[in-house]
């Protein structure tokens, strides 16, 4: 029951990070899964791994419908594009608060209005939306735009939720605390140059994990197949949080 065996899955953000671990063990858990991303060169090297590898910018609507029409129906979605912007309300300017809200709100909001209709036909689905122990559950320093984004990506996983549970649809929200992803990595780069010690900047990052460590990203994927699977059949509409203790 916990594996995905003919499951057509569709992941987005699929070349790095937490989409590219949860295509991967999709993947290695049977579903059929169609990885996809922005960056082309890097998602092709997840073609030995998964069934297919496809460009999508996910902000990019026409797309987004061209290529659930060319692939769908899925039994299951991945929603894991994300930028995180640093900044506090002062410090976030009109630009940042559109481009966190287009790439981590609209873009679901594109590949659910595109996908959901015809996976309702197909008898049903799992759609899984990455969402952020920053947001509603919890407020981080500096992610002012990017705690709303992932607040709506939460409102939008439950309200999907409730209004496809009889009609086969799940719809969860899982919430990682700080994991080790290129982008993190990018972070701690970018706060390390700010104050001028990169070690210090990893220690900030570590240090707010009860636990000690960053997450891995594989540690998020095996909660995101298990929300893929049958397994799970009885859950929808919920925030899963794999934070290594930060809301405990
Ligand atoms: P990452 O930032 O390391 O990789 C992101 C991937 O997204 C890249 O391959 C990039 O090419 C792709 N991408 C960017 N814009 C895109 C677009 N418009 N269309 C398609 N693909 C696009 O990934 P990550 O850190 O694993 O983050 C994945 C998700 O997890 C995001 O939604 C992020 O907000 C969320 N998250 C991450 C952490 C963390 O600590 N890393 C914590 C909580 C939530």
């Amino acid at each position: 029951m916990f594996r995905l065996d003919g499951k057509r899955i569709l992941v987005t953000a699929a070349a790095a990070g937490i989409g590219k671990a949860a295509a991967e063990l999709a993947a290695e858990f049977g579903g059929k899964v169609l990885a996809t991303d922005l960056n082309l060169d890097a998602v092709q090297e997840l073609r030995d791994a998964v069934s297919k590898t496809e460009r999508l910018d996910v902000t990019d609507t026409e797309a987004v419908q061209e290529l659930v029409e060319k692939e769908g129906p899925f039994d299951g979605i991945v929603n894991a594009a994300g930028v995180v912007v640093h900044g506090t309300l002062d410090e976030t300017d009109p630009s940042d608060w559109k481009r966190s809200f287009l790439v981590n709100v609209d873009s679901i909001y594109f590949v659910l209005r595109s996908a959901v209709p015809a996976m309702v036909e197909n008898g049903g689905g799992s759609v899984v939306n990455i969402a952020s122990a920053a947001g509603s559950l919890k407020a981080f320093p500096s992610r002012f735009a990017y705690g709303a984004t992932k607040a709506a990506v939460i409102g939008m996983t439950k309200s999907v939720a409730s209004d496809y549970v009889a009609k086969g649809i799940r719809c969860n929200a899982v919430c990682p605390g700080t994991v080790d992803t290129p982008s993190l990595r990018q972070r701690i780069v970018d706060f390390g140059e700010n104050i001028g010690d990169y070690e210090e900047a990893r220690k900030f990052f570590v240090e707010r994990q009860p636990m000690g460590r960053l997450g891995t990203a594989e540690e998020i994927a095996a909660l995101v197949v298990y929300l893929l699977s049958d397994a799970s059949a009885y859950t929808t509409g919920q925030t899963h949080v794999v934070d290594g203790g930060i809301l405990a």
